[in-house]
């Protein structure tokens, strides 16, 4: 018996050492004994288990402290606390004079603070700068361990010739782990449901998570989209970084699904029309030293055949604007340790490991090589980008501070934190040739003091117009194969959405100038800070905020989260001559502790929002204090569903929104617990947006339980497939329908069908030729769905939902939703698309889809009893980056619950 378990102790042990010796990450390596491997820190060997947080962490410390060649940087830290870090790996020269290799990149980002000489000097003598990111999306493993691999290689390999060159020439820039909190979510759900050996099935548990998957971040945002809007604590820090090092080469490594190969540069189709040729070809220099690799290691791959470049959020899209060659990396995954594929082989995690790192290899090599040529197109970038702007009819961008002037000094911050120069005008000025957003019609304007203006002769005009511009067109060639496609009921190949500008998903007052402004403008130098103080001192009787700003909001949520009590105008109010629009709120001094003159100054400084005090109600306009129309606020107890059926991205969307940036509690609950709790205690409940529908997880009861809450004076607010939900027979709670393509109602009453499909039998007219195009048209299917387009919907400005906007709005249509408007005599339809040749702002859309979704429903809103359905065609909280619709949704928070 014992000398058995001996024989097994020994076999498993040669297996295991042959194991380690027979697998080689790359051939013929020797590495420098004093490095320290994963093993030696961690216990476990590369590729051997999916790496933590804090085992990347400890490793990334002993690789530090070992090291001369490595420097570890922390960037930022997640909302679960989380450190984020990147190490600098250079040779002992470079190491060195880091600072200088800095300041050398932010002579040639920006080719007017030196002359021609100095460049060729700073190209000579500086190191390419290669940037390797890897784990963006958590539950995309292999990335991360073969990031911590390339460092080790990197410094440890020291007879390498390809590891030598790289040091020489480039400062590679590794950030292991972009999302620490996705990816120890995939890794505790893989750690605790693997068995005592690694499954290969697909099937099996441990390869595919609960909801809501490792792949998002705390606030499961999809970081790989929010490179411009800047959202998230992560992204915020990689920016910033980046803008300290601007590298020339930026990879983000990704995962795909198990039974795909490996991709990697040049991308597909569409290009976003900001990237000039000479950027294009590098990205086919890098992918073919990649297939060289690739070859020669029998590695499979693919090209050009899935991920574009198209969107500016992406990790690789946004660094490409600024002059990098970006590059998205997908590797197969094994979502595990092991895994059968559809081909019948089976790929171990180390596999995957390996394809990344030989990919990273291969990459900085390129950067190594090629030193000297890609510090010569980067600066080149960055100059003709400054000619580009100057020449192109576009020249500016003009901001004013317009209505919200706190929304729009968030959109300028936005801007400056990305590295483009905004200008604040000292003095009004006059601009011959502008046009607005919307009618395209060219006039002379009148600025303000304090108005910004981005001109597009700078070194990141690239980024500056993708951002800005009304539309960024995918080329017509795309399009054309896109309706082809169409045509054919082929998934189209549009990879994201279509339409992102900042002016129009802030909905801002802007201009895009044909002129150059003449005036006296100032570069600013840092993001603007929202202040405000109260206007007119300490009131005795009360205090007003004017409805229609985020800061009013944000005040608003504050006041109430600290048991204040506020009054809301239904009516406009012009009081000493200064006009108050609908929804503004009133704090009297009476009912309220004594110290709120305090409380409301450093509301005031904290949120900008403009607060005034009054010693009189008595109004040269509209309605007094004590008028009917001015209704108490009750305080907002808001719950939401959360996890199945919801989508996470929805669920996080609005938590982040309400919790962050306008520091509101919201209480989430399973879904599947709703029928079972008692939602008396709250009167707000989100539904936020679905991909399966509501019906199985909620059922019957559950939708009664919602129903008799809504009754009796609960408020719901329902987002896109939670809106489609309440139209449902037995929902019943949103009396319209969703419509099929052409107009018809998708719910049909059963005892319509038989007779339906006794028409449909009549004989065939065989007078006329068969029609084949004709009669393969599917009977009954849904619209064509928009891929994400920005599009306008009119307010209905007299309802309270709509308050604070001057009656129209932009969303994001990302859906084949199209809802028939409610009937008067069933509820209201507070927002319509706008009519067919006005409804499309920004982006793409189907012809048919255009033409059906005009005045069609986008808000709807429906009494039941005490309470409210408050409906929504799709999510306006996309992506947390459509500041214009915070109020619409904010509406419904704090407004429904007094109505
Ligand atoms: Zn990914």
């Amino acid at each position: 018996m014992k000398k058995r378990i001996l024989i097994t102790i020994l076999l498993f042990c040669l297996t295991a050492l042959s194991f380690a010796k027979n697998f080689d990450f790359y051939p013929n390596a020797s590495y420098d004994p004093a490095i320290p491997t994963l093993k030696q820190v961690v216990g476990h060997s590369w590729g051997e288990r999916i790496t933590s947080h804090g085992e990347m962490e400890r490793y990334v410390q002993a690789l530090a402290e070992a090291s001369g060649n490595v420097e570890l940087v922390e960037y930022a830290k997640t909302w679960e606390g989380r450190a984020l870090y990147y190490l600098i790996i250079a040779s002992e020269k470079n190491m060195a004079r880091l600072d200088e290799i800095k300041d050398g990149m932010q002579k040639l980002a920006d080719p007017r603070k030196i002359n021609s000489a100095e460049a060729d000097d700073l190209i000579k003598s500086l190191p390419s700068i290669a940037w390797l990111a890897y784990g963006v999306h958590g539950n995309e493993i292999s990335s991360t361990d073969a990031g911590l691999l390339t460092a080790y290689h990197l410094v440890a390999a020291k007879k390498d010739t390809v590891a030598k060159s790289v040091l020489e020439n480039t400062v590679v820039i590794i950030d292991p782990m972009q999302n620490p909190d996705g990816r120890d979510r995939f890794v505790n759900y893989f750690r605790q449901t693997r068995g005592r050996w690694p499954n290969a099935d697909q099937k099996a548990a441990e390869h595919n998570e609960d909801w809501p998957g490792g792949r998002t971040n705390h606030y499961l945002f999809d970081m790989n989209r929010d490179w411009f809007a800047l959202t998230q604590p992560e992204t915020r820090g990689r920016v910033e970084s980046y803008l300290e090092w601007y590298p020339q080469v930026f990879v983000d490594l990704h995962e795909m699904g198990s039974n795909s190969t490996y991709y990697f540069a040049p991308p597909a189709d569409p290009l976003n029309p900001e990237m000039p040729p000479e950027q294009i070809k590098w990205l086919e220099r890098f992918g073919r030293n990649n297939a060289k690799w690739f070859d020669r290691m029998q590695f499979d791959y693919f090209t050009g055949e899935v991920f574009d470049s198209f969107y500016p959020g992406y990790g690789e899209g946004w660094p490409m604007f600024q002059g990098s060659i970006g590059m998205t990396y997908e590797q197969a995954s094994a979502r595990g340790l092991v895994v059968k594929r559809e081909d019948e082989t089976t790929m171990h995690y180390r596999d995957a490991v390996q394809h990344h790192f030989i990919s990273s290899l291969a990459t900085a090599e390129t950067a190594a090589t090629k030193r000297e040529s890609l510090l010569r197109y980067f600066y080149k970038y960055r100059q003709s980008a400054i000619q580009e702007g100057s020449r192109e009819s576009i020249k500016e961008y003009i901001i004013p501070p317009g209505s919200d002037p706190n929304r729009s000094a968030k959109l300028v911050s936005l801007l400056l934190r990305q590295g483009i120069e905004v200008k604040k005008a000292e003095t009004a000025f006059t601009n011959s040739k502008v046009k607005d957003y919307y009618d395209g019609q060219t006039q002379s304007k009148r600025f303000p003091e304090g108005t910004y203006l981005v001109s597009l002769a700078q070194p990141a005009k690239r980024l500056a117009k993708t951002l800005l511009a009304k539309q960024t067109s995918m080329d017509d060639a795309f399009i054309k194969e896109q309706l082809r496609r169409h045509k054919k009921r082929l998934r189209d190949q549009i990879y994201d959405v279509t339409a992102w500008s900042m002016p129009l998903i802030y909905d801002v007052e802007a201009y895009r100038a044909e002129n150059a402004s003449s005036g006296r403008f100032t570069v600013m130098s840092e993001t603007v800070a929202n202040k405000s103080q109260i206007r007119a001192g300490k009131a005795q009787l009360a205090y007003l905020i004017p409805w229609g700003t985020n800061s009013a909001a944000e005040a608003l949520l504050s006041l109430v989260h600290q048991d204040i009590r506020v009054f809301s105008s239904d009516k406009p109010m012009t009081l000493s001559g200064k006009k108050f629009p609908r929804g503004s709120l009133i704090i009297k001094v009476k009912n309220n502790p004594d110290d709120l003159h305090q409380r409301l100054e450093k509301l005031a400084s904290e949120t900008g929002a403009e607060i005034i005090a009054t010693n009189t109600s008595w109004v040269d306009e509209g309605v007094n204090f004590g008028s009917g129309n001015v209704k108490f606020l009750k305080k907002p107890k808001i719950a939401m569903a959360y996890h199945t059926p919801t989508s996470s991205y929805s669920v996080g969307w609005a938590r982040y929104i309400l919790e962050q940036q306008y520091s509101y509690p919201v209480t989430i609950m399973n879904t599947s617990q709703i029928g079972r709790f008692d939602l008396h205690k709250y009167n707000v409940l989100i539904l936020p947006n679905t991909r399966g529908g509501y019906t199985k997880t909620l059922g019957e009861s559950g939708a009664k339980k919602i129903k008799a809450w809504v009754q009796n004076g609960g408020t719901l607010i329902t987002f896109g497939q939670a809106t489609h939900w309440l139209t449902e027979d037995k929902v019943d709670l949103l009396t319209t329908s969703r419509e099929l393509k052409g107009g018809k109602p998708e719910k049909k009453k059963k005892e319509e069908k038989p007779k339906e499909a006794k028409t449909k039998k009549t004989a065939p007219d065989l007078s006329e030729p068969f029609d084949v195009e004709k009669a393969i048209q599917p009977e009954e299917e849904l619209p064509a769905s928009t891929p994400g387009a920005i599009m306008r919907v009119k307010l209905d400005s007299e309802h309270w939902l709509a308050f604070g906007y001057d009656g129209d709005a932009n969303v994001m249509v990302s859906s084949r939703n199209i809802f028939t408007p409610v009937k008067l005599d069933k509820g209201r339809n507070v927002a319509l698309y706008m009519p067919e040749d006005k409804v499309l702002v920004s982006g793409f859309t189907w012809e048919d889809a255009r033409k059906q979704i005009a005045s069609k429903a986008y808000l709807m809103h429906q009494r039941h009893g005490q309470g409210h359905v408050v409906a929504f065609a799709e999510d306006p909280n996309y992506r947390a980056f459509m500041d214009g619709l915070n109020l619409l949704f904010l509406n419904a928070i704090c407004f429904g619950p007094a109505h």
